[in-house]
């Protein structure tokens, strides 16, 4: 007797177009190139996602987690969901039936869904899966932090308190400090998250313009101690990756607001790039241009706390192209040598060679091996894209002439939420 033919019901991973905020971690994440991207947004092709999870954990705000049970041979085209201006609704006659398929979830190492609601996703693989390459934990002595309090839809209000110039004024990079306040609003946040800026306007299509994302570059306890404030270390976006003209939408209308301006931001977000908060803890910040912010927040909460007790060494590698291009250069010289060992590096200096963070971490190889083999080291990693390889390289060149196995030490730093990369 022959039944009926069985409908196959996929678990579809889509991405929520409304709360992405084009970060492109989830693209670069994904060990099978299933996720792409247009100007538009960023989508999971149907055909190619195994469910493996790599990229879930990584997304800082939760759109990754997102899944319709859908027919298989009815999936949503990527055509279709680079229009998307939010995801369809679910059919209710096929919810609950779908699954991801042959190659499914934990396949890679399934990581735990950002918010609670992905599919089948397993245990959590604590320390992440081997396709990411830094940790997808906190340190275990990280503060809790909140995340995904305001979106889109609902975001906060902040007043500009403060917009000024952090690059030389003869140097063509114009980075700003811009300082937002949020009243009476609660915005909770911790070293190490970032916030996202709806930039108001509209595209050449008509389409509201996407959050961009914006790392946090003062403490918990506010840019102006006990106040709800923070700061922002914003480039100004003037040519594009191939050197072609642009005005970037987000970071031009943020180095151009005024005092007293409001700004709708969303988030908090990130819950891994986070700072230990045993005393004892060693930081090793590694960061190119705006990439300083988040270890200027983390660097000015120790420097507060120092007072209470922090014991732990801080040694710092920065790079710009020239001194003059390097934000907060001048305070950042002020610090006292016995609180932070201060290495920079400038690629472009006229008459001298280039230097990158490489080469400075390099000369300074035996301060560098002493902390890896410190239980109590966490490595921050931020700036430009290109710098990760460069840095995984010479740690583990490091790491090497010092005795130690890089990739035993990687894969424990990693699972021990001690190596945190956030580049782009
Ligand atoms: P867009 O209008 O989005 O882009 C215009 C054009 O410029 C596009 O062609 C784009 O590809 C290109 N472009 C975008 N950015 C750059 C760039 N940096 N160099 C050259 N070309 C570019 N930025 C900061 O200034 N400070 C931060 O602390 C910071 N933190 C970030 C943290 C995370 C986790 C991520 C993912 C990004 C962060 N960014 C930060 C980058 C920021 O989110 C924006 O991408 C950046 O400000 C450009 O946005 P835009 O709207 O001005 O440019």
């Amino acid at each position: 007797m022959n039944g009926p033919v069985p409908v196959e019901v996929l678990k579809q991973h889509l991405i929520d177009p409304e709360i992405c905020i084009r970060c492109n971690t989830c693209e670069e994440t994904c060990p099978i190139d299933a996720i792409t991207h247009d100007e538009n947004n960023y989508v999971v092709r149907a055909d190619t996602c195994n469910g493996c999870m790599a990229c879930i954990s990584p997304c800082p705000t939760g759109a990754i987690d997102n899944w319709r049970d859908v027919l298989r041979a009815e999936a949503y085209a990527v055509d279709d969901q680079l229009t998307w201006d939010e995801l369809p609704v679910q059919d209710d006659a096929l919810a609950g039936q779908g699954t991801i398929g042959e190659a499914s979830a934990g396949a890679a190492g399934g990581a735990s869904g950002a918010s609670g609601a992905s599919a089948d996703s397993s245990e959590p693989v604590i320390g992440g899966s081997d396709l990411v390459r830094g940790s997808v934990v906190p340190p275990w002595s990280a503060a809790k932090p909140y995340v995904n309090l305001y979106n889109h839809k609902a975001p906060v209000q902040a007043t500009v308190v403060g917009n000024y110039r952090v690059t030389d004024a003869s140097t063509e990079s114009d980075i700003h400090h811009i300082v937002l306040d949020f009243g009476k609003q609660p915005f909770p946040v911790l070293e190490g998250q970032s916030i996202g800026i709806i930039p108001p306007g509209t595209t050449a299509d008509g389409r509201a313009h996407h959050a961009r994302q914006y790392s946090i570059a003062s403490p918990r306890d506010g840019e102006r101690p006990g106040y709800n404030n923070l700061a922002l270390t914003v480039k100004r976006v003037t040519k594009d990756h191939q050197g072609q003209a642009v005005g970037g939408v987000c970071s031009n209308y943020l180095c151009d607001l005024k005092k007293g301006d409001v700004v709708n931001v969303m988030g908090p977000f990130g819950s891994t790039f986070l700072m230990p908060n045993h005393a004892d803890s060693h930081l090793l910040m590694i960061c190119t241009g705006t990439g300083a912010a988040p270890m200027r927040a983390m660097t000015e909460y120790r420097r507060r706390r120092r007072m209470k007790g922090a014991t732990g060494k801080l040694m710092l590698f920065f790079g710009a192209r020239t001194q003059g291009e390097l934000p907060y250069f001048g305070p950042l010289l002020n610090l006292p040598k016995d609180f932070i060992d201060t290495n920079l590096a400038f690629s472009r200096t006229p008459g001298s060679p280039k230097r990158y963070v490489q080469d400075a971490m390099r000369e300074r190889a035996a301060d560098v091996a002493a902390l890896l083999r410190h239980e109590h080291t966490y490595i921050y990693v931020c700036g430009l894209k290109g710098m990760e390889d460069g840095v995984l390289q010479v740690l583990q060149t490091i790491a090497g002439e010092a005795g130690l196995d890089w990739q035993t030490l990687w894969q424990r730093m990693k699972t021990e939420g001690r190596l945190h990369l956030e580049t782009y």
